[in-house]
Formats: C-alpha cells, sequence, structure tokens
C-alpha cells in the first residue's frame, strides 16, 4: 500500500531541490555576466580603436602636422599601451570566466559522482610549491606575506596532481582572496603515516554559523565582504570531494577578524598495485 504523506513529503523535497537549482542557475549566470560584460566592453573598443583618446591625440598631432619625432614616438607608444591594456583586461576576465565554467562542468561531475582520479606518486612540495609560486605576483603587488614551508621528512604522496593543484589552488586563492593585511601560510608536514597540507591566512575569518555552510554549493557568507569578490561558491564544495575521493578529509577552523586554517590530509604511496589503481 502506498504511504500517501511519504509520497507528499517526497514530492515536497522535489520540490525544494528544483528551487535550490534555479536558485543555483540564476546566481551562477550572474557571476557569469560580470565577466562577460567586461570583455565585451573592451573588445568594442579594439574592434573601434580609432576611439579611443589616445587615438584621436595622434591624429590631432598628425593633422597639425606635427614633426617631432619624439612626440609623435610618445603619442603611437600611448596608442600601444592603451590597446595592450584592454587586451589584458579581456585577458583576465576570459581567464575568470574559463576558471567558472570549469568550476560547474566539475560540480556535474561531482554531483553524479562521475569525478575520476588518475592517481601517481607525486612528491607534496612540488605539488605545494608551484601552486604557491602562481599566486607570488599577486602577494607581492598586495604587500602580503606569502609562506611556504615543507617538513624535510615529506616524500611522495598518492594523488591526482592536476586535482591537487586545484584544491591547493582554490584554498591558497580563497585565503589570498579574503586576506587584506599579513598574509598565507602553506606548510606540509608528516602527521603519522600521511602527510598534512596546512593553509592559514590572517584574514577576515568565518563566524561559527557560516563555518559549515560555505563546503555547500553556491554559499558564501553574507556580507559585503564576500559577494563583491565574485565567484560560483563551488570552489569549496569540489575541494572537499577530492580530497574525499583521495582519502582525506578537509578541515576548517577560523576565528572571526583573526584569520581562518584550512587543512587535509593524503596517504604515502604504497607499493600495492590495488591501492594505486584509479579510483
Ligand atoms: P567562491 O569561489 O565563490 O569563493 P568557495 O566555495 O571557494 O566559493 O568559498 C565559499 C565561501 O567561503 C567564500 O565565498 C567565503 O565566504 C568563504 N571562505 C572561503 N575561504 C575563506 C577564507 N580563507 N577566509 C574567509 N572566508 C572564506
Amino acid at each position: 500500500k502506498i504511504d500517501v504523506t511519504e509520497l507528499k513529503e517526497a514530492e515536497r523535497a522535489a520540490e525544494r531541490a528544483n528551487r535550490g537549482k534555479t536558485e543555483f542557475l540564476n546566481n551562477v549566470t550572474h557571476e557569469l555576466r560580470t565577466p562577460l560584460t567586461i570583455i565585451l566592453g573592451y573588445a568594442t573598443f579594439l574592434g573601434n580603436p580609432r576611439v579611443l583618446p589616445q587615438a584621436k591625440r595622434l591624429g590631432v598631432l598628425l593633422d597639425a602636422g606635427e614633426t617631432d619625432r619624439a612626440t609623435l614616438d610618445k603619442a603611437r607608444e600611448d596608442v600601444v599601451g592603451a590597446i595592450a591594456g584592454y587586451g589584458r583586461k579581456i585577458e583576465g576576465s576570459a581567464r575568470h570566466l574559463l576558471h567558472m565554467v570549469n568550476e560547474i562542468l566539475d560540480w556535474a561531475q561531482v554531483e553524479h559522482d562521475r569525478m575520476t582520479l588518475h592517481r601517481a606518486p607525486v612528491p607534496a612540495r612540488d605539488l605545494v610549491r608551484e601552486t604557491v609560486d602562481e599566486f607570488r605576483q599577486q602577494a607581492a603587488d598586495r604587500g602580503l606575506a606569502l609562506t611556504f614551508e615543507c617538513d624535510s621528512a615529506c616524500g611522495e604522496v598518492l594523488a591526482d596532481p592536476v586535482r591537487m593543484k586545484q584544491v591547493l589552488y582554490n584554498l591558497i586563492g580563497n585565503a589570498m582572496k579574503f586576506t587584506t593585511e599579513g598574509g598565507v601560510r602553506v606548510s606540509v608536514g608528516r602527521d603519522g603515516d600521511r602527510t598534512s597540507f596546512v593553509i592559514e591566512d590572517t584574514g577576515c575569518g568565518i563566524s561559527r554559523e557560516n563555518i559549515d555552510m560555505i563546503f555547500e554549493r553556491f554559499r558564501q557568507v553574507d556580507g559585503s565582504d564576500t559577494r563583491r569578490h565574485g565567484g560560483t561558491g563551488l570552489g569549496l564544495a569540489i575541494a572537499r570531494h577530492i580530497v574525499d575521493l583521495h582519502g582525506g578529509t578537509l578541515r576548517v577552523t577560523s576565528e572571526i577578524g583573526k584569520g581562518s586554517r584550512f587543512s587535509f590530509d593524503l596517504p604515502d604511496p604504497v607499493c600495492d598495485a590495488a591501492v594505486a589503481e584509479e579510483v
């Protein structure tokens, strides 16, 4: 016999899930539109460079019969500089857009439990150092300290290097994003027969009420500090899933106004082929 109450409850749950998906889609589409609008704006300029103020100035000089070589060279350089600047802005926004689209595709894999790993023994130090190096310029530009320490006892971990770098990139990226003073410290150490990775920042921190929800899809802690930064809100949900697939656990502790500490651990490579086979 079919239980009507159970059926109604299932219907309501499906409705809730559906509403959540629509909300998610709305938010994510909005986030995608921002870089797209920037790209379109600058590309329009590049399609018609004559409207650039620098190009107009050069035109005025040429029309007036300016012959001074240095003046003309400088005016031409200004045009090239402006065009290059727009090109860089387009590149930055396109990268951001690609990153978000990749996150959405990854999330679809996570939801259907279709993400696969290609695990191999990789040196823990290299994984982290290469990812940290990607943030050196940003740290220097923003006056933030970025330190990396690796325990000499650390060797190889059994990991998918591409996916693991994605996790590190997300955690270090977030630590940088939410820190305005002080900096970010990344450390790799030994914890029994596992390698532990710690990413600490001296940023805004996360309140006790919000700390559990940051791992949910499309969740950003409310407040001016967060929405301003953009993003799909999928990064940590994906990172946690990748760490889980590796047999580790992603943990966080945080204090508002003081900073956050994200950590996870990975198993050592073992000679057993059954363990090393792909998940
Ligand atoms: P997004 O890509 O939108 O930032 P994430 O899943 O990576 O999504 O992060 C979700 C939210 O968790 C962030 O928007 C932010 O509110 C909070 N958060 C993550 N890392 C930190 C951190 N190091 N310090 C403070 N808040 C953080």
